[in-house]
């Protein structure tokens, strides 16, 4: 077995108006390379947290995160972001995409980032698997939530990671483009190979999953194979 994702005595707290604030308390587990897993828990237990600090987006006030082999700890802003742009997709909750450039130019950024060649016909080509090469030229504003989530995913897509975090990625979808989405993911994970990390409150959607871990209050208090895992 191999392990993609190493996290170890993690916490995180933050400094507001004086007072401190744990919101991650000592969590340790493991992923497994090419593994579909579901992290869940009521609202404001950390998950999202969690989500950040495993794909490197903020940093671990204790603990490490080895993702790939590469301790993000050691890791300026910079040099995280480039760890991300090599291997690791992100599909944010709020979609975030950029308000002042079109979905296809959305999708991209990441493909530009990384110095690709032939990035619009990549692009294009990725937006047409999420269903939306006629939308290429709308801003996210002239698009449905459901569908900014597609120019989410397939900007996540875009650089063909070898983990793929999202954080609530059915939460703002009608229960059809839900499906579709839902498919979407499990097709890259069991297609490429690409490892799962889902951020739900579907306990549905997590079922589907091999492993849930539950977050309560900031610690880990569950960490369970499913049915379909067995
Ligand atoms: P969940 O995803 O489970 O709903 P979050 O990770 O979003 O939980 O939030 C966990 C807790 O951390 C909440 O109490 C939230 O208010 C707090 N929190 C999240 N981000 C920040 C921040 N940047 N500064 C201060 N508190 C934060």
């Amino acid at each position: 077995m191999e392990t993609i994702l190493d996290i170890t005595n993690l916490s995180k707290t933050y400094k507001s108006a004086g007072k401190t604030l744990s919101v991650l308390d000592d969590i340790n587990f493991n992923i497994e390379t090419g593994s579909a897993n579901a992290i869940v828990g009521p609202s404001g237990s950390g998950k999202t947290t969690l989500l950040g600090l495993c794909a490197g987006l903020d940093r671990a006030t204790l603990g490490s995160v080895v993702l790939n082999g590469v301790n993000l700890n050691n890791l300026s802003e910079d040099k995280r972001a480039q760890v991300r742009n090599q291997f690791v997709g992100f599909i944010f909750q709020n979609f975030q995409l950029l308000p002042t450039l079109t979905a296809l130019e959305n999708v991209m950024v990441p493909l530009e980032l990384r110095g690709e060649k032939n990035i619009r016909a990549r692009a294009l080509d990725l937006l047409d698997k999420v269903g939306l090469a006629s939308r290429g030229h709308h801003y996210p504003t002239q698009l449905s939530g459901g569908e900014q989530q597609r120019v989410s995913i397939a900007r996540a897509f875009s650089n063909a990671p070898k983990i793929l975090f999202a954080d609530e990625p059915t939460g703002n979808l009608d229960a059809e483009t839900g499906e579709k989405v839902q498919k979407l993911l499990f097709d890259l994970n069991k297609d490429a190979g690409t490892t799962l990390i889902l951020v739900t409150h579907d306990l549905e959607l997590a079922g589907k999953t091999q492993r849930i871990l539950r977050i309560k209050g900031g610690k880990l208090v569950a960490d369970e194979k499913t049915a379909i895992a067995q």
